[in-house]
């Protein structure tokens, strides 16, 4: 289970909430693979920083046209 399932499973408990935010929060990170995440999907594999697109191959090939990219072969 995720810790955001999980969270929202103690929303109503608020002692064992804060007990679990205090030992299963995931870490903030500032470098890492993890930190350029694509903004459509949030996937962290084949990322596309440049221009700061920021989407993932898979959602650029999807959404680039929208963006005005055009395929010329
Ligand atoms: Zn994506």
């Amino acid at each position: 289970m995720t810790y955001e399932r999980s969270r929202k499973q103690l929303l109503g408990k608020p002692e064992k909430l804060a007990r679990f935010e205090k030992f299963n929060k995931t870490k903030e990170r500032k470098t890492g693979k993890v930190v350029n995440r694509c903004r459509r999907c949030g996937a962290t594999r084949g990322v596309i920083r440049k221009y700061g697109l920021n989407y993932c191959r898979r959602c650029f090939r999807e959404e680039g046209e929208k963006l005005g990219f055009k395929k010329y072969n």
